[in-house]
């Protein structure tokens, strides 16, 4: 199945007329991821279901395949719509589980771990301190079951926020959302002024068909065909050993989406093994601003880029424009200038990139009529 990415804001700190704060949906084979959910964010998901149902049958997003709300770090633009969508969620009786994850600093760990105050250097939007003021404000009392996962990103170290003590609980690893078995979440930290992560959302290699052909012509036993289809190797009589998978026509690779959230270009977890087949990265500041990409560790838009090819990055879409930023065209074009065979796109808000099983990825652009496919630069 391959994955529906909804960009539902492409601003950075400050909505302008046209582009609202930080918000991503991915639609996987095992459910719906959100990463972020800047200020408004409940009425850009409403608004974005409903141009859905009624400009693209067929395609839904429904609230009940919801399984992980990820932060990228705590800042207020990507953070702020939260509650008030997670209360909305419960008046409308959901029941299932929902798993919060997001990143904070190994300090942080260690005072809820010990049930001491958060340390004095714990910035203002520390995501511990988020999540106590809203489970203060009501989440407490949420009908539907909610893990709230804290993790130093960095250190790999993981803990579960109990909603009443407020203290934690270490975990031996960061929990997947509950059933899932082909999709996988997972944190790679970035650079920015507070705790904070990329998330990569992955799916494992995709199988074809069964070679019956080769079944055949080989003479093999209804036997030895439902083991080899079922993925067993086989031995032949003769000592010859016949493996499982080269009776597979086409074995797609791993496909897999990135979510950059704020980061300065070339990430410290970013490395070329990590490969996503689209990376969704910030591009703050256009290179007349280089300074204070730097300064704000936020990216250029050919920050971006380097990013996108030390990655290894199929297909780069860039977001989370500064206001100066008056045309997404102008991000696209300094991107263009480095990008050499890169794909590269610039995200307006509503927009969608579908990334095939066979890693084929496109770019739909959100107009009134619904969705309109456009081509990815540069052309190929
Ligand atoms: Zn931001
Ligand atoms: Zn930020």
């Amino acid at each position: 199945m391959p994955f529906d990415v909804h960009v539902l804001g492409t601003a950075s700190a400050r909505p302008t007329g046209t582009r609202s704060v930080s918000g991503s949906i991915i639609k996987c084979a095992d459910g719906t991821v959100v990463v972020d959910a800047g200020e408004g964010f409940q009425e850009r998901y409403g608004a974005q279901r409903k141009h859905l149902k009624t400009k693209a049958k067929g395609v839904t997003l429904k609230p009940s395949d919801i399984a992980v709300l990820a932060f990228t770090h705590g800042h207020l633009d990507h953070t702020w719509g939260a509650l008030p969508w997670l209360q909305s969620m419960d008046l409308e009786h959901r029941q299932q589980p929902l798993l919060i994850l997001g990143p904070t600093s190994s300090d942080v760990i260690d005072a809820l771990l010990e049930g001491t105050p958060l340390p004095k250097d714990a910035p203002p939007a520390e995501l511990a301190r988020q999540w106590r003021a809203w489970l203060e404000l009501g989440a407490q009392y949420l009908a539907f079951p909610v893990r709230w996962v804290l993790g130093d990103p960095v250190n790999d170290r993981w803990i579960e926020m109990n909603p009443s003590t407020f203290t934690g609980l270490l975990l031996d690893e960061m929990p997947q959302p509950q059933g899932w078995k082909k999709c996988s979440l997972r944190a790679v930290p970035t650079t920015h002024s507070v705790p904070s992560c990329a998330w990569m959302i992955g799916q494992g290699p995709t199988k074809g068909a069964f070679d019956r052909e080769r079944a055949k012509a080989l003479n093999l036993s209804t036997d030895e065909r439902t083991q080899l289809a079922k993925g067993q190797d086989v031995e032949m009589k003769d000592g010859t050993a016949l493996t499982a998978s080269s009776f597979r026509l086409s074995d797609h690779a791993p496909t897999s989406v990135m979510i950059s959230g704020d980061t300065a270009s070339m990430a410290q977890g970013f490395t070329p093994e990590l490969a996503p087949t689209l990376l969704v990265h910030e591009a703050t500041f256009l290179e007349e601003q280089q300074e204070k990409a730097e300064e704000h560790l936020h990216s250029t838009a050919k920050g971006a880029v380097r990013s996108a090819h030390h990655l290894n990055a199929g297909v780069l879409a860039l977001t989370h424009y500064s206001s100066r930023i008056k045309s997404s065209r102008s991000a696209l074009d300094e991107a263009l200038q480095d990008a050499d065979d890169l794909p590269v796109v610039a995200l307006e808000d509503g927009d969608r990139m579908v990334v095939e099983d066979d890693g084929k990825v496109t770019h739909l652009i959100r107009n009134e009529d619904g969705w309109q496919q456009a081509s990815i630069a540069p052309n190929r």
